[in-house]
């Protein structure tokens, strides 16, 4: 990138950014932190001024926070054009224009493309529309939500036991309605952090007197004459009555605009080089069309160069803040986006929290703690090195396992740690699901190259 035409964008370039959430608030104020002088426009589908997720189906659902108070606060004004309530529905990258919902269209010098993911709908439309049935992704899904549990209801149907689906279990067994959750797989959270500690979670659950159902899928949802769901049929042929169903079964990526464009867009995200720049559909980065947040899929040096799709809150605003550097700086001063994955849930009383990537490892030992205390930290590991670390009401340790991963420390952990039980002195399988069967659960995947997204016809050269 010349150095004038940098000196130029700062000063009165034009950056337009889609998505108005974590990773494009923190991304406009790391812009204008940085110096950035032009214009900004903050392109969201929802009405709302961006806020914060992760309290949806924590503090809010809990009663303890009001889904209308979770804005994020904002670091610093970032002087931006909001147009909010309007989707962006489609992209020319060679005119550099963002076509809007209402036939506007925005014009840019550079993009950056923060669109996050939605929740997966219930796949029967007429079902999906039953009265009693919701997802939880937005502060609209968390009002319809808390107001119907608020309603009288006693019965509660979670459709999925990854983290989303096990804190609304966690939550409604807190007011003390009666919980059923179903689960494709053996356990809750399998398939972010395998059998071994899905088993933990498992017990979890059912102390806290959650009706827990795995190895079954829901088959049908049933509504009565009215169109209020009564009831949910599973695939062991059981029914089970229930006044609400939560369908949480993971999420979708928010590429579907971008159909057409070019860009290397589709179900896994939009693919972009470790400095956020956006690749094509033929594998070429492109210089002003930059991804962060969810909807973006990176390659991380630490875990192969394969490329991780996150659904991280610190990875949104990691990747915003590095996406809008990279946006505005020559390009000798780029920065690779190197964060590492972490996650954290709470549920039941137990904090749980991970760094690293999880699914990647196929062993895991326990190197703190106890599982039958529920208070431990697990180290995963993978081709004899440590790939990520889980902890139960113990997170002290992960920061000490995070230095471990970035230092590719090896697996299985030979030093004495404290406070080790009899279990955890020997790796054993990590127990993930076959990464080939569908699962809603892991919030990190190694989405790397797949056949289904190839668009181009390889022609060898001929001498
Ligand atoms: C209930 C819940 C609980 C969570 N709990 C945790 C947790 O405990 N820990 C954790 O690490 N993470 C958690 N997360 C995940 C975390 O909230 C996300 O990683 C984070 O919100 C990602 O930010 P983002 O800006 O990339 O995407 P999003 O927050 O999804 O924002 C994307 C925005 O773009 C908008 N958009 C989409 N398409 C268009 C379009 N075409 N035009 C205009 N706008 C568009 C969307 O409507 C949305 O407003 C949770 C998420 C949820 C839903």
């Amino acid at each position: 990138m010349a150095a004038d035409y940098v000196d130029w964008l700062r000063r009165e370039g034009r950056i337009a950014i889609v998505g108005a959430s974590l990773a494009g608030l923190r991304a406009a104020e790391t812009l204008r932190a940085e110096g950035f002088a032009g214009s900004l426009t903050m392109i969201g589908d929802e009405p709302y001024e961006p806020y914060d997720r992760p309290p949806l189906s924590k503090a809010v659902l809990l009663g303890k926070a009001s889904p209308d108070h979770t804005d994020l606060p904002q670091r610093r004004d970032i002087d931006a054009k909001w147009r909010l309530g309007v989707a962006a529905t489609g992209l020319d990258i060679t005119a550099k224009r963002v076509r809007l919902s209402d036939g506007d269209e925005v014009e840019y010098d550079r993009l950056l493309i923060a669109t996050g993911v939605r929740a997966r709908p219930w796949p029967n439309e007429a079902e999906a529309g039953l009265d009693g049935v919701f997802v939880l992704r937005t502060r609209d899904d968390a009002v319809g939500l808390c107001r119907r549990l608020g309603a009288g209801a006693r019965r509660v149907f979670v459709v999925g036991a990854g983290f989303a689906g096990s804190e609304v279990a966690s939550a409604c067994r807190e007011h003390g309605m009666e919980v059923t959750v179903a689960e494709r797989a053996g356990g809750p959270l399998v398939g972010a952090l395998g059998g071994v500690i899905g088993a933990v979670a498992m017990d979890l659950q059912l102390e806290n007197g959650v009706d827990l159902r795995t190895h079954v899928t829901v088959t049908a949802l049933e509504g009565d004459s009215g169109g209020k769901v009564r009831a949910v049929h599973l695939s062991d042929e059981s029914v089970v009555e229930t006044d609400v169903v939560v369908v949480s079964l993971g999420s979708i990526r928010n590429t579907d605009w971008l159909a057409g464009s070019g860009l290397g867009a589709g179900p896994r995200g939009i693919a972009t080089d470790a400095g956020c720049r956006a690749f094509d559909f033929r594998g070429i980065v492109t210089d002003d069309v930059f991804a962060a947040g969810d909807v973006a899929r990176s390659p991380h040096p630490l875990f192969g160069y394969q490329f991780l799709s996150l659904e991280h809150w610190g990875n949104a605003v990691a990747q915003g803040e590095t996406a809008a550097h990279n946006m505005i700086c020559p390009a000798t001063d780029r920065r690779p986006h190197m964060w590492m994955p972490a996650f954290w849930s709470s549920q039941f009383g137990v904090n749980i929290k991970s760094v690293g990537v999880p699914p990647m490892a196929d062993e895991i030992m326990i190197t703190q703690g106890s599982l039958t205390e529920r208070r431990f930290a697990g180290v995963y590991g993978y081709k004899g090195r440590i790939v990520a670390a889980v902890t139960f009401n113990n997170a002290k340790w992960l920061e000490y396992y995070q230095r471990q991963i970035e230092q590719g420390a090896p697996f299985p952990v030979g030093y004495p740690t404290m406070d080790r039980r009899p279990e955890g002195r020997q790796p054993m399988p990590a127990d993930f699901p076959d990464p080939s069967l569908p699962t809603h659960g892991p919030t990190v995947t190694l989405s790397g190259y797949s056949p289904a997204d190839r668009r181009m016809v390889f022609t060898p050269a001929h001498h």
